[in-house]
């Protein structure tokens, strides 16, 4: 049952599904391991004269003073107060109406005397305010913490809800997958999921989130031990040989100590008989690619060929053109695949792979793994950037005996890394090159807004680019993704409307990529976006990123997007436009004023807000975990790794863990 489509939940019809698709809910399964975002807190009712900036939960007590009053167009203001002993927490909620006289919500709150809210609190001009607050004039049925999902348009946190209360009647068909001697120590499978879901108190669900993140690093490590357990043996390539020496003197810059160890880690792999599976580790902008280039150069001098693999088609592109500009002139044959790649193009690119006439592929994973033969593969190369789960960095192992190098800008410390890839070798890049001017970034009030688009245009008159980003919004609630696409339409008329504005967001399907291809080749001057700006854009010109509502972003990602602009050597800026209420996101945003280092950002990240917060939004954008956290769950790491260790010793073909063998099977493609 579990195997089987959403479409067999009530009321979920084809349309939904698809929509379900976008949050890659496709099974049953799906729907249990797909878990919430944050929860709120409903265990306590709480009385308006507890309230205080910053604290959030489920309010109680008598409405008084309800108005709603018109503003522009059709939209509404609503205003209450709900009513303390002492103090008065005052509410407003915006809203639209098209229709004559009191809106829906107007009325439905007219009829309350009693009115429970959930919300946020913040500190209003008169006291302490919620401002679209979530409410119900009766009791409200769940007691508990209330999971909330990611959404997208047109799923509700509602119906996620109703999806997983079906789905969860099926849980008796989900296997326990640890072995036994580990269920003294955790909650069973099913227990866990369910109170991911549905937690009764913060203590069911910190046992419940433990025991998942264990499951995921323990599977995790026990697929490295089992499908990498025995390093195979490579082809030998041969001492640097006249293409990768022409690459050296034609750089036109010096390397940095980061960039020539980590060379000569890969010249020695390479080199030795034995599979060569390294890491190159390092921030944004590090100058990861040098390697990369470096090694494929190696590889072709020895007469193989490469396979370079990037997570999108946007990136891979760029890609290309940087790996073709340098190779080209030195006679290596380059090529691109991808999914607009013709038919007819695509079949010769096979061809030619097949018989040799191409040196290098650059591509998406899934076109080059599946699709191509190669004559003389001996080496591939991932550009990780954040995007490559834990079944892509698995299936690699099919490549068998060539040698594997990794790109990852991923944050993380390396005693971890080195916990974390078993036996991946690491180099890390551990500074920026040198003449790099750390970026200036800025906390903006959004009244100084306009000052800050003055300033992009004229950025924009001396030849330079900027991004500027909205955050992703919960699509729960169309007005608002509506809003906000209409907030970018109007920055684009009216503070730049004298530049050449690309728009990107998420209801605009494929035309994106040709926006931001635009934008990449300098036929547009801003790009802005909602959804996150590809990962790796390498734009040089661009120096300046403006991110909107920046206290709605995550510390790391806010880092990632910062890290599209400044590099080269112009002086870039980041200019953070918020107006953070509480004294933890005026914190957080400090940390990125300050810091410009992923690692450490990461970590001052996870001090402001202690291992022990499960409730609120999942900040880390972990690319490879669900729910693990690698800097926040380190030791349950260090613990998985090693059971995970003494079970491959005992058992390496699993054959007396049947369960976990089936799981295992079951992540790998
Ligand atoms: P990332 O590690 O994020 O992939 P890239 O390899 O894309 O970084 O490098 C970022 C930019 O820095 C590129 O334009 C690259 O040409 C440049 N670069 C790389 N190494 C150096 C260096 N040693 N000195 C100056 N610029 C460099
Ligand atoms: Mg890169």
């Amino acid at each position: 049952m579990l195997a089987q489509p959403i479409t067999v939940i009530p009321r979920v019809g084809t349309r939904k599904a698809q929509l379900g698709a976008k949050l890659d809910l496709h099974t049953l399964r799906d729907v249990i391991f797909s878990f919430p975002r944050a929860y709120k807190d409903f265990t306590a009712v709480v009385s308006p004269d507890q309230a205080e900036a910053g604290m959030e939960g489920l309010f109680h007590g008598r409405i008084a003073d309800l108005t709603e009053r018109a503003l522009f167009r059709n939209r509404r203001l609503i205003q209450a107060r709900l009513l303390g002993t002492r103090q008065v927490l005052n509410l407003s909620w915006f809203t639209a109406s098209y229709r004559r006289g009191f809106s829906y919500q107007y009325q439905q709150l007219s009829k309350a005397d009693n009115l429970w809210v959930y919300g946020l609190v913040k500190s209003g001009l008169y006291g302490p305010e919620i401002v679209g607050g979530e409410f119900y004039t009766s009791m409200p049925k769940y007691r508990g913490l209330v999971p909330i999902y990611p959404l997208v348009a047109g799923i509700t946190n509602r119906m996620r809800i109703e999806w997983i209360e079906f789905a969860l009647k099926y849980l008796d068909q989900i296997q326990e997958c640890l072995p036994e001697h580990l269920l003294d120590k955790f909650p069973g499978r099913q227990n866990a999921l369910r109170a991911m879901h549905f937690p009764r108190n913060e203590i069911e669900l910190a046992k419940a989130r433990q025991r998942l993140v264990f499951e995921e690093f323990f599977l995790f490590q026990i697929s490295l031990g089992t499908v990498i357990s025995h390093r195979q043996e490579s082809v030998r390539h041969q001492p640097d040989g006249p293409l990768t020496k022409q690459f050296f003197e034609g750089l036109p810059f010096r390397l940095t100590n980061g960039q020539v160890n980590a060379i000569a880690d890969v010249r020695r792999d390479m080199e030795s008989k034995q599979q060569m599976r390294r890491l190159i580790q390092g921030d944004v902008g590090s100058g990861k690619t040098v390697i990369a280039k470096y090694a494929c150069l190696k590889a072709v001098d020895s007469g193989g060929q490469v396979a370079v693999m990037v997570p999108t088609e946007i990136l891979a592109r760029q890609m290309y053109d940087r790996m073709a500009a340098d190779f080209e002139p030195l006679g290596v044959p380059t090529a691109l695949l991808i999914g607009k790649t013709s038919a007819k193009q695509r079949q010769e690119i096979i061809r030619k792979a097949a018989n040799q006439e191409v040196s290098v592929i650059v591509g998406t994973h899934a076109l080059i793994s599946e699709r191509v033969e190669f004559k003389n593969l001996t080496l591939a190369v991932i550009d990780e950037q954040h995007r490559f789960g834990v079944r892509q960095r698995l299936a690699l192992s099919d490549k068998g005996n060539t040698d594997l190098l990794v790109m990852s800008a991923t944050p993380i410390p390396r005693s971890l890394a080195l916990t974390l890839y078993g036996d991946l070798n690491i180099s890390i890049i551990p500074d920026l090159p040198e003449g790099r001017k750390p970026i200036d970034t800025r906390l903006i009030h959004p009244r100084q807004r306009d000052d800050v688009y003055r300033f992009v245009v004229q950025r924009v008159k001396q030849g330079e680019q900027a991004f500027v980003v909205f955050p992703l919004v919960e699509e729960s609630d169309k007005l608002d993704a509506r809003a906000a696409i209409q907030e970018m339409e109007n920055l684009s008329k009216q503070q730049l409307a004298q530049v050449r504005v690309g728009l990107v967001h998420g209801q605009m399907g494929k035309s994106k990529d040709q926006v931001m291809q635009d934008f990449y080749d300098g036929k547009l001057d801003v790009l802005i976006s909602t959804t996150v700006i590809e990962v790796g854009m390498n734009v040089l010109t661009a120096t300046v990123m403006v991110i909107e509502n920046a206290d709605r972003f995550g510390l790391a990602q806010l880092h990632q997007l910062r890290g599209r602009v400044g590099r080269a050597e112009k002086q870039a800026y980041c200019f953070l436009i918020a107006d953070p209420k509480t004294e933890l996101a005026r914190q957080r945003l400090d940390i990125i004023r300050h810091t410009n280092d992923g690692l450490k950002i990461a970590e001052e990240d996870l001090k402001l807000r202690g291992p022990g917060d499960l409730l609120g939004t999942r900040q880390s954008g972990d690319p490879w975990f669900n729910l693990a956290d690698l800097i926040r769950d380190q030791a349950l790491l260090e613990q998985a790794t090693q059971e995970a260790r003494e079970l491959i010793q005992a058992d390496p073909g699993l054959e007396m863990h049947p369960a976990l063998q089936a799981e295992i099977k079951r992540q790998q493609p």
